[in-house]
């Protein structure tokens, strides 16, 4: 209850509380109503007290904003609780795959669909994708579809590639691959012709969204994240994703703050639909708001289809989803229509692409006020950082890619392109503001493996990939706070704790500023705020 006195309702001391990048640590953080009502010298803080102010003993644990993951895949990250967990740490070979999907097959009417997703045959013995024919051995009578951890490929059974019609005289569908071994379909698909596989499955009813996103919301509060942007909202089930989203926040179970990204052209476009019923960016809830149109570009670099300029060791040059006349038509259309727009662009080529894109949509110099955004943005070189600046263009990075999957970037990319990957240091002497974010469920979701990896830069297997590009603590969470509040226009609300703004913060088990780099993994939230609430509490420490 907010005391009509003008007195706090909360104050939070005991404990540094970092308030964002200018505005440095306080003693003290007196809340009212939900908002920051002050922050500052304790003594200050505490004139702000009164008799019925609730109290949290930070007890030498640090306070942040809650963490603002501003890409990731919410719904998905919930749904892959249901699949089967064929990510490395469940599998360690293409037999252990085979064998999970045999289990799943016998507990399962014929006919039924098994799903699994996660694997990285980079990190499995061998190095290489099931097979339609591993997988078929133990489920010829089950369509099974294996999704890759990068979500950009997978692999399906002969009972799956034949519901979704895929066979030997299949063309590639435009700006996708069906791998063939002397032109047979090997039942690897990848980029848009997982579309077509899409098609075959049955579509997701609204109720077991909704609990995926439920399931995954609590997640994200358990990691004091209390915002998220839902980067490809579509993607799973079209509209019923939007419908899924709004059925969570009637009911009371949308745990966490959500942005949707609008899927905008290829796989499960829903754009078009959103803004004949009336959405566009900005509008909605402060639970639930409509962001950008999302467009895919490219693919991974990890599974060489993000679109390079120079080859990739192999000889590739990966894959680019649409021409450029597509793309800038794509762009263009929803710059006009008022949306924000954020495309996925990994690759220098993609990246490069998609400047020329936005450079054409925004010669109304409309781009920056618009905070348009390309996603990932991995590799890329210092012209193309220039123009991005010159029409305020955000970079939304995942620095724990680095330590996911920099080995196999060392594989296919060589050491010195490697080494320059997702720039971070680059970008922040620069003055930009990269919104970091996780991908999930393409890497953990947890910030702290993130935040480890933009301080360490450490790949799995300990090699460093370009030490020049690491953070400070201090510059990383900010890059995970407030810059991702900024790239999804919610800054004037969100972000920072300072008087006015929203009370969403998180309390860490220790104060990483004063543990070393390696201690981040092991810290963990012990509380976190919405608007003053307290919707996690790991120990049960207040009233
Ligand atoms: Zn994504």
């Amino acid at each position: 209850m907010t005391p009509i006195d003008g007195k706090a309702d909360t104050i939070l001391s005991g404990g540094p509380i970092w308030c964002g990048l200018a505005q440095g640590t306080a003693e003290a953080l007196a809340l009212r109503g939900g908002k920051v009502l002050a922050a500052g010298r304790l003594s200050d803080v505490e004139m702000l007290a009164g008799p019925g102010t609730r109290r949290i003993d930070l007890r030498g644990r640090l306070a942040i904003p809650a963490f603002h993951d501003a890409h990731m895949h919410l719904m998905s990250l919930g749904r892959r609780a249901k699949r089967l967990d064929i990510s490395p740490g469940a599998v360690s070979s293409v037999a252990d795959i085979v064998q999970l999907v045999g289990v799943r097959a016998q507990s399962l009417a014929p006919g039924t669909w098994i799903t699994g997703s996660g694997y990285d045959h980079d990190r499995m013995v061998g190095k290489r994708h099931p097979t339609r024919w591993d997988l078929d051995k133990v489920s010829p009578d089950h369509p099974v579809w294996l999704g890759r951890c990068c979500g950009h490929m997978g692999v399906a059974n002969s009972a799956a590639l034949k519901l979704a019609g895929i066979s030997r005289d299949t063309p590639n569908p435009p700006g996708g691959v069906i791998v063939r071994e002397n032109g047979e379909p090997t039942g690897l698909l990848q980029e848009r012709a997982l579309e077509v596989m899409q098609e075959a499955m049955p579509a997701p009813k609204i109720e077991e969204l909704v609990e995926a996103i439920e399931l995954a919301g609590q997640r994200c509060l358990s990691h004091g994240i209390g915002s998220v942007m839902d980067a490809c909202v579509g993607i799973v089930g079209g509209w019923s994703d939007v419908e899924a989203y709004e059925a969570a926040e009637r009911a009371g179970r949308l745990p966490v703050r959500v942005t949707m990204a609008l899927g905008g052209g290829g796989l499960a476009g829903i754009a078009e639909e959103a803004f004949a019923k009336g959405y566009l960016t900005g509008k909605g809830s402060g639970m639930l708001r409509v962001g950008p149109v999302k467009f895919f570009t490219d693919g991974s670099a990890g599974g060489c289809t993000a679109a390079m300029s120079k080859p990739y060791t192999n000889g590739d040059l990966g894959v680019l989803m649409f021409s450029d006349r597509e793309l800038d038509e794509m762009v263009g259309h929803y710059h006009h229509r008022g949306f924000q727009v954020a495309v996925h662009a990994i690759g220098d080529a993609a990246i490069d692409q998609t400047i020329r894109s936005f450079d054409k949509a925004c010669a109304d110099g409309t781009c920056s006020h618009r905070r348009h955004r390309i996603e990932h943005c991995g590799f890329i070189d210092e012209r193309q950082m220039g123009e991005m600046q010159r029409l305020g263009l955000i970079p939304a990075p995942q620095p724990v890619f680095v330590r996911d999957f920099g080995d196999t970037y060392l594989n296919v990319l060589g050491e010195q392109r490697s080494a320059g990957c997702y720039p971070m240091a680059r970008w922040q002497r620069r003055g930009f503001r990269p919104a970091m974010s996780s991908d999930t469920p393409v890497s953990d979701v947890n910030p702290f493996v993130n935040l480890y990896a933009a301080l360490a830069r450490t790949t799995l297997g300990g090699e460093v990939l370009g030490a020049e590009e690491r953070l400070t603590l201090a510059e990383a969470l900010s890059a995970y706070t407030e810059n991702g509040a900024y790239a999804c226009g919610v800054d004037d609300r969100l972000g920072t704790l300072e008087p006015g703004k929203v009370a969403d913060i998180a309390v860490l088990n220790g104060d990483p500023f004063q543990a070393g780099v390696a201690d981040l993994k092991d810290v963990e939230a012990d509380l976190t705020l919405l608007a003053g609430r307290v919707v996690f509490d790991r120990q049960g420490e207040v009233r």
